[in-house]
């Protein structure tokens, strides 16, 4: 059943196909960091966030246990976040530089930000069980996004669910894309829907921007690029219109 993207990411949130990832969210809200200690954590799968009628998809990894497991908004309350929100906003995405709480009326346009698994999943790596359990939320989400242009992964693995979830929605490519920043890779649509273009970025964690692995320019050019497929794909779509 086709849900609606506000009744999906309640039963995310609801969701216990992972009792053991539940439980170490759990945990990790009961025990909290010291600086938060006095916050009350979500300590939930962590639901999609952003703009329904989005044109482009960004696929992360998971929630960190001290960002948004205790904040309940993906890329919120961690240095990962601080980069991809910064990044948004000179991108024209965001309305605003920073996310600080789920409830701070920040508003994204054009964007809508998930990830391959809800729960923050323990030293940050997912099991390909736990990663199979979660994708059926990524397949309903992009069945629910009539105007998508473009998906982008962070990471291989954000990158790899994203090829996944469009082949198992029946996009092809035409090879099989291979992560690396910068790849972009056509995945031919279905008949019902258009194509739609696959680009990956390095993940802006702690051990990629604090080595220099990925820097704000490197972050900066993949949104700016993800702005220009989407507006060449929308021209060219409406010179193809009868
Ligand atoms: S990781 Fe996904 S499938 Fe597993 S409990 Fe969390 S939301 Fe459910």
């Amino acid at each position: 059943m086709k849900l609606t993207l506000a009744a999906l990411e309640r039963r995310v949130v609801a969701c216990r196909r992972c009792p053991e990832l539940r439980a170490y969210c759990a945990e990790i809200a009961r025990i909290k960091k010291r600086e938060h200690r006095e916050r009350t954590y979500w300590g939930r799968p962590v639901p999609a966030f952003g703009d329904p009628r989005a044109r482009l998809l960004i696929v992360g990894l998971a929630p960190g246990a001290h960002g948004s497991n205790r904040t309940g908004r993906p890329f919120t309350g961690d240095a990962s976040g601080i980069w991809l929100y910064r990044a948004l906003y000179r991108a024209g995405y965001s309305d605003r530089a920073v996310s600080r709480e789920r409830d701070d009326g920040l508003v994204l346009h054009d964007v809508l930000i998930t990830a391959a698994l809800r729960c923050a999943p323990p030293h940050n790596k997912p099991t390909p069980e736990q990663l199979r359990r979660c994708a059926p939320y990524l397949d309903h989400e992009l069945s629910l996004l009539p105007d998508l242009q473009a998906v982008l992964g962070l990471g291989a693995i954000g990158t790899r669910a994203a090829a996944e979830a469009l082949r198992r929605a029946g996009y092809r490519f035409e090879r099989p894309p291979k992560f690396a920043h910068g790849m972009e890779a056509v995945a031919e649509g279905p008949p019902d829907r258009h194509d739609v273009i696959l680009i990956a970025s390095y993940h802006p964690s702690r051990q990629n921007t604090n080595t220099g692995v990925l820097t704000e320019t490197m972050f900066d050019a993949i949104f700016t690029r993800t702005r220009v497929l989407i507006n060449d794909r929308e021209d060219a779509g409406k010179r193809a219109a009868p």
